[in-house]
């Protein structure tokens, strides 16, 4: 730190410059809030807040964190849900995502040509609900070892004529150790050896009652291949999402979670970021778990150009240095310098953290499960 005015130092150390003038002048400094402060006083005001001044960054990094404030309760407002799709291996959850993305989809934006982003949105009855179409246990495991909890909602898919299997177990402990809410659908009920009522009776084990028993969670049978029972499954969403009051605050710099991430060719660095509160926009400076840049372009599910996108909303963005880790947290900041302060400080961590690791998961053995 060379130089700060006191209002500067005073939004650093998140104290009202009112509090640092009165500081001063107990220091024997008269001060006003546009006064610059030297080196010598700016560590003396620091340490006695207790904050180190010897590293710029240090004082900059936990502004990442306090830019998601506490947002107020009139400053929220309701967003769609994110849903995960689980399940065990072959019970139909990649036919369900397709089956829900062409059926909803091209009914209100026709022609439009859908575009794999890592994640879509659909919507129904007037309101919008958003699938990761990442495996749900790589969203699980993956991302929340990273510290991202995106998931609002899981549709844990089990096939009518196999019932519950070891996957679907894994998931169903996956999404309880987050607290997540569970929607069964239980699938293939176009098939001849369909038996929904033995998989209601599985299930019932791990605590997953059907209402009609006097339990509690939600089932639904669909066939993901004949497209039966998806309205009436993203109906479901919808009520689970409405008792579950989702709301963000859209009115402030973005952040959120890396769904996916990969180096193209043309493009450089190519991010799927789930914008889980504020609203992104084209121009902002950003910082994406250990990269940074500025949002060049922004491209929704539909392949279409975007300028600015808000809470759920899944969007494929251009600009960053490098490429993210699925599950690496963004934060959009007011001004680029900050952005490449945090971004480089980031870097040359995760260029350490990376020597000290011996050995790695490989990720893509977590993505070739759907
Ligand atoms: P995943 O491994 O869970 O993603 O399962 P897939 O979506 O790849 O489906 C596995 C197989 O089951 C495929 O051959 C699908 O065509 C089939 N399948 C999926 N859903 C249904 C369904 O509702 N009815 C029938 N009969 N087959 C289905
Ligand atoms: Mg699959």
């Amino acid at each position: 730190v060379e130089s700060l005015t006191v209002g500067e130092l005073a939004s650093k150390l998140h104290k009202e410059p009112s509090e640092l003038i009165k500081k001063l002048m107990f220091l024997g400094v008269m001060a006003t809030i546009n006064q610059e402060l030297d080196k010598d006083s700016i560590e003396l005001i620091a340490t006695d807040y207790g904050v180190e001044v010897e590293e710029e960054i240090v004082i900059d990094e936990t502004e990442f964190e306090n830019y998601a404030d506490e947002d107020k309760e009139e400053d929220l407002k309701e967003r769609p849900p994110v849903v995960t799709i689980m399940g065990h291996v072959d019970h139909g959850k990649t036919t369900l995502l397709d089956s829900i993305r062409k059926t909803k989809v091209t009914e209100g934006e026709a022609g439009g040509i859908t575009q794999h982003i890592g994640a879509y949105q659909v919507e129904t009855s007037g309101k919008k609900i958003t699938f990761l179409d990442t495996p749900g246990h790589a969203a699980f495991t993956t991302m929340r070892a990273r510290g991202a909890q995106v998931t609002d909602i899981t549709i844990l898919v089990v096939a009518a004529d196999d019932g519950v299997m070891p996957q679907t177990k894994e998931a169903i402990s996956h999404a309880k150790a987050a607290g997540v809410p569970i929607i069964v659908a239980v699938n293939k009920i176009d098939k001849e050896a369909a038996n929904p009522d033995r998989v209601m009776q599985e299930l019932t084990e791990f605590e997953l009652v059907p209402e009609a028993w006097g339990g509690e969670t939600i089932f639904v049978n669909v066939s993901a291949l004949a497209g039966t029972g998806i309205d009436e499954l993203l109906e479901m969403i919808l009520l689970v999402a409405e008792v579950a009051e989702l709301k963000a605050n859209p009115d402030k710099l973005a952040r959120g979670s890396v769904i996916e991430a990969e180096l193209d060719k043309g493009r450089g660095a190519v991010a799927t970021l789930l914008v889980q509160s504020g609203t992104l926009k084209v121009g902002d400076p950003i910082v994406v778990g250990s990269s940074f840049g500025k949002v060049r372009a922004m491209v929704n599910d539909l392949g279409r150009r975007v300028k600015e996108v808000g809470p759920s909303t899944p969007v494929e963005i251009t600009g960053l240095n490098e490429v993210p880790l699925a599950g690496d947290q963004f934060q959009a900041f007011p001004d680029e310098k900050k952005a490449r302060q945090i971004g480089e400080v980031r870097m040359s961590r995760q260029r350490e953290a990376n020597l000290a690791a011996s050995s790695r998961v490989s990720l893509d053995d977590l993505f070739n499960q759907i």
